[in-house]
């Protein structure tokens, strides 16, 4: 079986990364988001291990020191990481798998899988990206001018990725993004995995 894609997707904190996110494994089989672990508090509605496995920071640093992570970095005061079994065996099964990470996260990625894909998702105006943190009601005055301070800084990185996806009109957004994860099964050399049988009666003499 071919190895699936692995796609990073970065953004600042409410750019829509999440929903986007959400409604592309909705709408695609084959293809599934990696549920990071995370020290920061749950937010009302998440459910652990679902959203994020919620652990606490010795439980963490336990996984830091074991070579647990594929990835990990500091986000805002907590830590995030992603588990190295949890992603190789996805893309062992030939799954698609996307990775809701940061930029620090991201060039951990990169350094140790060449072929990973990567998105930036980018607000329409700041303006917009305050009123998204805001509506979606789930963080405080103080954890939402946090996150507008360091959204600037993580934009700033969006050059680094082969991709970036503007979101202002949602579905468009989520037609784009979909289409890169389309085209990417249809690499010849995916192709040329997944139609063994097909190209050999093609080409039979
Ligand atoms: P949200 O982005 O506003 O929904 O807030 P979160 O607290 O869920 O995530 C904050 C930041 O942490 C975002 O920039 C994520 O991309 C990043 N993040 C989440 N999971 C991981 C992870 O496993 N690794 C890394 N490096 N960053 C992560
Ligand atoms: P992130 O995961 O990047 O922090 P979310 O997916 O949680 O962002 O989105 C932040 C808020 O903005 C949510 O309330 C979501 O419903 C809203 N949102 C996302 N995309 C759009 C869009 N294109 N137009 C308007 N609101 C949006
Ligand atoms: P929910 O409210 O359950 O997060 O999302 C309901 C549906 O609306 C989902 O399909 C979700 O992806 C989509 N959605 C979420 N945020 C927005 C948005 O801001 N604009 C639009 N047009 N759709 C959204």
């Amino acid at each position: 079986m071919s190895q699936g894609t692995l796609f990073i997707v970065s953004a600042p904190s409410g750019a829509g990364k999440t929903s986007l996110v959400r409604e592309l494994i909705e709408s695609l089989d084959g293809i599934q988001v990696s549920v990071s672990h995370t020290t920061r508090a749950m937010r009302p509605g998440e459910v652990d291990g679902v959203n994020y496995h919620f652990v606490d920071v010795a439980t963490f640093e336990g996984m830091v020191a074991k070579g647990d992570f594929f990835e990990h970095a500091r986000v805002f005061d907590n830590y995030y990481g992603t588990s190295r079994s949890a992603v190789e065996a996805l893309l062992a099964a030939g799954q698609d798998v996307i990775l809701e990470i940061d930029w620090q996260g991201a060039r951990q990625v990169r350094e140790q899988m060449d072929n990973a894909v990567s998105v930036f998702i980018l607000p329409p105006s700041r303006e917009e990206l305050e009123r998204r943190l805001a509506s979606r009601g789930t963080d405080d005055h103080q954890v939402i001018s946090g996150r507008m301070r360091e959204a600037v800084s993580e934009m700033s990185h969006y050059g680094e990725y082969d991709f970036v996806v503007i979101n202002d009109d949602f579905t468009s957004a989520q037609d784009e993004l979909r289409a890169l994860v389309i085209a990417h099964r249809l690499e010849t050399q995916r192709q040329r995995q997944h139609h063994t049988r097909l190209l050999d009666a093609l080409l039979a003499s």
